[in-house]
């Protein structure tokens, strides 16, 4: 190998290293983590659930998924079986829910009518809590589906032991508790520990100027968004 082969591939060594570094470990800042604006998957901080444990292919925090499995252990114990159907979503992911429904209910021209339908269960890119890796949606989306039966027996075990493992139901029955935001999700665990820190930091760093990138997103301060949406969770959780 003459000096020319070997200038060659220490370059071409250098400038793989350089690339790979800049890649692979450029450190997430504050507020890519609190707006899904990382990759999750790689992330060290983040795990992928066993199947046991899931539907599909989920990722959440270590930190939650270890609460997470140490509930359906034992919830199991008692002949509930939970699930994760969903886990961590990035922006992109809640991008394309985002714009999937605006496609279906955006007529006459009228944005704000379009955002209120969708907010009543979906929330903006940038905002969902599912981007921190904190919360979790249990066994199935659907309301009626907690009401009777095997989907009542799963949710009343919730209510009755998911605080023993840091989790918390955030969108209660706003009716009852008055409280702003979306409509009330059942399966929707927020684990607290970790997702309270979130929020606190959400409100720190996080102002509707950052909230963007998507159709609406420049009505987000017109209808309030932070306090009522981003902040309208059960009091039982803050
Ligand atoms: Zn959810």
């Amino acid at each position: 190998m003459n000096f020319k082969s070997i200038f060659l591939l220490l370059f071409v060594c250098l400038t793989a290293f350089f690339i790979q570094s800049s890649c692979v470990n450029k450190p997430v800042s504050d507020k890519e983590r609190l707006t899904g604006q990382f990759n999750y998957k790689t992330d060290p901080d983040f795990i992928k659930l066993p199947l046991a444990y899931s539907t599909k292919e989920i990722y959440l925090r270590k930190t939650v998924f270890e609460k997470f499995k140490a509930m359906a252990d034992s919830a199991a114990k008692a002949g509930v079986t939970l699930k994760a159907l969903s886990g961590t979503r990035s922006y992109s992911e809640q991008k394309n829910i985002w714009d999937n429904k605006w496609n279906n209910y955006f007529k006459n021209g009228d944005s704000i009518a379009c955002m209120k339908k969708i907010l009543l269960y979906s929330s903006m890119p940038s905002t969902s809590r599912h981007h921190w890796g904190t919360d979790i949606d249990i066994n199935s989306l659907e309301p009626s589906y907690f009401a009777t039966g095997k989907g009542l027996k799963e949710y009343t075990w919730l209510v009755n032991n998911a605080h023993k493992f840091g989790f918390c139901q955030v969108y209660d029955d706003m009716k009852k508790t008055g409280r702003t935001g979306y409509q009330e999700e059942k399966w929707h665990w927020s684990y607290l520990p970790e997702s309270t820190k979130f929020l606190n930091e959400y409100h720190a760093k996080i102002s509707y100027a950052d909230i963007k990138g998507f159709k609406g997103s420049n009505l987000a301060s017109k209808i309030n968004f932070i306090p009522s949406f981003v902040d309208g969770i059960s009091k039982k959780c803050k």
